[in-house]
C-alpha cells in the first residue's frame, strides 16, 4: 500500500475528559507534522476504540488490509466524519481551531474490558500490525494505570500525558485541565457569592477531587471560599462538623454576610451518610457531601438563638460544570510542553516508555510508576494553611 505512513505514533484520551485536551492533540498532531516528519493517528474513544478496532483488524487479512486503506485514503476530517473509522490519519486541517476547545475531538471514554490482559494483548497485536511506533495516552490515574500495563507486557513504546483537573497525579507538580477547573470553580464561587450576600445565606459547594482535594483547595484559595474541607484529613466525625459549624458561626457573628464552604466529593464521614437503595437488589449509595454538610449545619443553625436560627444553608453540586469550557492559556502551553517532551523522548532510541511530568518547572519524562514527588504533600500542608489564615476572621 504506497500511501500507507510508514511508523506512525498513534494517541488516545481516555477516562474523564479534562480541558486543554484539545490542545495536546493539536500539538501532537503539527508537531509529528512539522517538525518530525511523522504521521499521527487519532484513536477515537480511548481504549474502547482501540479495542474495537483490535478486533476488526483481526478478523482476517482482509479485514486488517481494508483498515489500512481507509486510514491512508480517508484522512483528516474526511476520516473523522465517518463515525465507524476508529483511526484517523490527522493531517493540518483536521486540528485546525481546536486550540483552546473544551472537551476531546477525538472523544474519550472508560473501558473495563481494557483491564483484561487478554484484551490488552489484542491492542498490543493491532498496534504492531498497523506499524505504530509510539501509543500516546493522554489521562488520569486509570489511564495512565492501563498505560503502565502495556509497557509491561509488550515492547510497544508509550508515553502518557497527565491530563486531569483534579491535580491528584503527585509525580507531577501540574496536570492538563488543572487551571482551567479551578478558573472555571472560581468562576462559580463568585455567582453563588453574590446571592449568598444578599441573602445572608451559607453556600455549601461540592467540587470534584476523589481522593484529593487539591482542586478544592487552590480553588479556595483562588475564590476567597471562607472555608474549604478535603479528603485528606480522613473521615470528618460528629465532633469535627461541630466544630466547623462554630467556626461558621464565629464568622458570622463577626460580620460576615455570607459564607461559602467548598468541599471535595472524595469527603467521608463517619458514621457515612447514606441514601436509601433505589432498588432491593441495589446497594445504598454515598449522599452527596454538599447534602450531608449542608443538613448538619442547618440543623446547627436552627438550634441557635436570634439571628443565626434564621440563617439559611444551601448546597449545590457542582458536577461536570467543571470539566467544560474554554482552556485557559497556562493549560494549552503546558499541553505544547508535554507534547514536545513526547515527541522528543519517541524520538529518541536511548529512551524508554515514561510520563510527561513538570517539576521544578521543567517539563521531564518520569517512569512509569515514578514515585510522589515530596514537594507534593508539602505544598498541600502549605495551601491548607495559607487558606486558613487568609480566611479566619
Ligand atoms: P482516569 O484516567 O480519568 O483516572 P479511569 O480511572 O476511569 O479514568 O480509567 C480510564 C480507563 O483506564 C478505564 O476505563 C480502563 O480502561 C483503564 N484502566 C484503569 N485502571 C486500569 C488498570 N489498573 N489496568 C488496566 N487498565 C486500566
Amino acid at each position: 500500500m504506497s500511501n500507507y505512513p510508514e511508523r506512525p505514533v498513534a494517541v488516545l484520551f481516555s477516562g474523564g475528559d479534562s480541558p486543554g485536551m484539545n490542545a495536546l492533540l493539536r500539538a501532537i498532531a503539527r508537531l509529528g507534522l512539522n517538525r518530525h516528519g511523522v504521521a499521527v493517528f487519532g484513536i477515537r474513544e480511548g481504549y474502547r476504540g482501540l479495542l474495537r478496532a483490535a478486533r476488526l483488524g483481526s478478523r482476517s487479512e482482509k479485514d486488517l488490509f481494508v483498515m489500512k486503506q481507509e486510514i491512508a485514503s480517508r484522512r483528516g476530517r474526511w476520516g473523522l466524519i465517518h463515525p465507524e473509522q476508529d483511526i484517523v490519519m490527522l493531517d493540518h486541517a483536521s486540528v485546525s481551531g481546536i486550540v483552546g476547545a473544551g472537551g476531546t475531538m477525538l472523544g474519550s471514554a472508560r473501558c473495563l474490558d481494557f483491564k483484561k490482559p487478554g484484551s490488552r494483548a489484542e491492542a498490543v497485536n493491532l498496534l504492531k500490525n498497523l506499524n505504530v511506533r509510539a501509543l500516546i495516552v493522554c489521562g488520569g490515574d486509570g489511564s495512565l494505570a492501563g498505560a503502565e500495563c502495556l509497557t509491561k507486557e509488550s515492547d510497544i513504546r508509550v508515553i502518557g500525558v497527565p491530563c486531569t483537573i483534579d491535580n491528584d497525579l503527585f509525580f507531577t507538580e501540574m496536570a492538563i485541565g488543572v487551571d482551567t477547573a479551578v478558573g472555571t470553580l472560581v468562576w462559580a464561587v463568585d455567582h453563588f457569592k453574590d446571592t449568598a450576600r444578599s441573602h445572608k445565606r451559607i453556600m455549601v459547594l461540592e467540587t470534584m477531587g476523589a481522593k484529593r482535594g487539591e482542586l478544592a483547595r487552590l480553588s479556595a484559595i483562588a475564590s476567597g471560599a471562607e472555608m474549604v474541607i478535603t479528603p485528606e484529613g480522613g473521615p470528618v466525625t460528629m465532633d469535627q462538623l461541630r466544630k466547623l459549624a462554630e467556626s461558621i458561626k464565629s464568622g458570622m457573628e463577626g460580620g460576615r454576610s455570607h459564607t461559602i464552604v467548598l468541599v471535595a466529593e472524595g469527603v467521608q464521614f463517619e458514621p457515612e451518610q447514606y441514601v436509601p437503595s433505589a432498588s432491593p437488589d441495589q446497594p445504598p449509595g454515598k449522599r452527596n457531601r454538599a447534602y450531608v454538610l449542608a443538613d448538619y449545619f442547618q440543623t446547627f443553625f436552627h438550634q441557635q438563638e436570634g439571628e443565626l436560627k434564621d440563617l439559611e444553608v444551601r448546597p449545590s453540586v457542582l458536577g461536570h460544570l467543571q470539566r467544560g469550557g474554554h482552556a485557559t492559556p497556562q493549560d494549552c502551553i503546558l499541553a505544547a510542553r508535554f507534547a514536545e517532551l513526547a515527541w522528543n523522548s519517541i524520538m529518541d532510541p536511548s529512551e524508554r516508555s515514561g510520563i510527561t511530568a513538570l517539576r521544578n518547572g521543567r517539563v521531564e519524562l518520569v517512569p512509569f510508576g515514578a514515585p510522589d514527588m515530596p514537594e507534593r504533600a508539602e505544598m498541600s500542608a502549605e495551601f491548607s494553611r495559607l487558606h486558613a489564615s487568609l480566611s479566619s476572621w
